[in-house]
């Protein structure tokens, strides 16, 4: 599909330019994108304001719901064409493709629902006076968003926006567009009014940062790397305008010697393998107690040989990596760390007859990291854990807090009163006791401290973040 979604019609980019979608399976060419510029976020950003002022802006908070509920089933009812779609993107395998599409239809499920649900409030004021905060939507919002969850990510940052009654512009990242588009059209099936929702498929650094930096936007939210997220914040503080970021992180698994480990193993193994490692709240670092770290480590060891790689159709444990580029990086932090004496615990098996080409990487479990080094301190964004000894709880919390990043933390450990210090003690924006929640959970505020960005998604807290107040001083005597 190579148009962009404007005004809700399907557009040429006004280069005529496109830029070719490639297969992470085999790294070859399968579809077309339009490779939208400037000129394409300038007629998408007046689109968006001409609805927020026009058609969509006029319905009632009940009347936009409807429309997401109607959006949500034709997700739901399309969610095997969608995943396809999805998997041949992004190499996912096929159950985690129809995992995103579900939970895509469940954000416009939840939000739908909470659209005629926000309110506002009376404030009690001087005699004479009744004084009314109103929340009122943006206008205009801008949404970066990245390739490795393109129809959750899509479903998290839209839906929320719409309920609240803004008008969106959306740049998916180029590596992963075709599910938004097909959703675009959807959206024109369930009703959504002309300029609602558009998309500006194309480059970062040419359609992403015309968005970010428009004076016609009222609100940026971007997902994907500090270094982009940084540019973004700039951009949008030219304008004065609030951004939201969330941009990564390397979460802390917390074991005490007292896990119940049948429970644990398998759920720390997936926080770090689901999605071949591509996502924000990969459990990358583990966290041992260190009377049982041998034992403990051994088991994620024989839990991590088992894991699998394959194409989406094998359906095994991951897919490949989403293009050359990660491709390189993961294979190169996994050398380096190789290189550098760090031992390697245990790696998962690629399948024997995969496509040449394809962007495959092994899994790999790495031991007794040092906590200095680039694989304890960066997002490797690939299926690679990186396992620490402590020795007691205020060691486990140093360490635990010893990155940049703050968004997520586990703790496994019966010991209540632990799980309630640790938790607290932790600085990230989710803690899970004896479970782990990577991407799930709508219902869920979520976002980061420190370095991981700022801001909420998910939850009441994004129909906040996405929205404004409005204090009414009404004299009446
Ligand atoms: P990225 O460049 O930050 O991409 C994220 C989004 O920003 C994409 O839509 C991208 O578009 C867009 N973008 C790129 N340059 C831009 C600019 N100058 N102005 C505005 N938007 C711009 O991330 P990446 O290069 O794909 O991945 C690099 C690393 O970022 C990963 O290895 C990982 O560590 C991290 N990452 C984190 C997350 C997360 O969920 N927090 C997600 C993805 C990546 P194009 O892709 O079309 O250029
Ligand atoms: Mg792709």
């Amino acid at each position: 599909m190579s148009k962009l979604f404007i005004d809700g019609k399907w557009v040429d980019a006004v280069s005529g330019e496109t830029i070719s979608v490639v297969s992470p399976v085999d790294g070859e060419a399968f579809d077309a994108i339009a490779r939208g510029r400037d000129a394409d976020v300038d007629a998408a950003v007046s689109a968006a304001r001409r609805a927020h002022e026009g058609a969509w802006g006029r319905l009632s908070a009940t009347e936009r719901g409807r429309i997401l509920t109607k959006l949500a089933q034709r997700i739901a009812d399309n969610t095997e064409e969608l995943a396809r779609l999805e998997a041949r993107d992004t190499g996912k395998p096929m159950s985690t493709a129809r995992n995103d599409i579900q939970v895509l239809a469940r954000y416009f499920e939840f939000y739908a629902g909470a659209a005629d649900k926000v309110h506002g409030q009376i404030i009690p004021f001087l005699n004479g006076y009744t004084v009314s905060l109103l929340r009122e939507p943006l206008g205009v919002t801008a949404h970066i968003i990245p390739w490795n969850y393109p129809a959750q990510m899509l479903g998290r940052t839209i839906a929320p926006a719409l309920a609240m009654g803004n008008a969106t512009v959306l740049k998916p990242a180029e590596d992963a567009c075709l599910s938004t588009l097909r959703v675009a059209q959807l959206a024109v099936e369930a009703g959504l009014p002309d300029g609602a929702l558009n998309v500006v498929t194309g480059y970062g650094h040419e359609a992403g940062a015309a968005l970010a930096g428009h004076p016609g936007i009222d609100f940026v939210t971007f997902t994907g790397s500090n270094e982009v997220g940084t540019l973004v914040q700039q951009a949008a503080a030219r304008n004065a305008v609030k951004c939201v970021l969330e941009l990564g992180g390397k979460s802390p698994q917390i074991v005490f010697a007292d896990v119940d480990a049948a429970r644990a193993v398998p759920t720390i193994v997936k926080a770090i393998v689901q999605n071949t490692g591509q996502t924000c709240t990969a459990g990358s670092r583990l966290l041992v107690e260190r009377s049982i770290y041998e034992k403990f480590v051994g088991q994620i060891g024989e839990a991590f040989a088992a894991v699998r790689v394959g194409t989406p159709e094998m359906d095994f444990d991951c897919g490949p990596v989403v293009n050359r580029t990660q491709f390189e990086r993961v294979n190169a932090m996994v050398d380096a760390a190789k290189r550098g004496g760090v031992p390697v615990v245990s790696q998962g098996q690629l399948a024997s007859n995969l496509p040449r080409g394809g962007y495959f990487v092994q899994p790999t479990l790495f031991g007794n990291v040092p906590v200095r080094s680039d694989l304890a301190q960066k997002e490797v964004f690939g299926p690679v854990l990186a396992a620490f000894p402590f020795d007691d709880e205020a060691d486990a919390i140093a360490l635990a807090n010893s990155t940049d990043y703050g968004l997520l933390a586990a703790v496994w450990t019966e010991n209540g009163g632990r799980q309630q210090r640790v938790a607290k003690a932790v600085r990230c924006g989710q803690v899970f006791v004896n479970c782990y929640g990577a991407g799930g959970g709508v219902e869920l505020p979520f976002g980061g401290v420190k370095r991981s960005g700022h801001g909420r998604e998910k939850g009441f807290l994004a129909l906040e973040e996405m929205s404004t107040t409005k204090t009414v001083v009404q004299f009446h005597g």
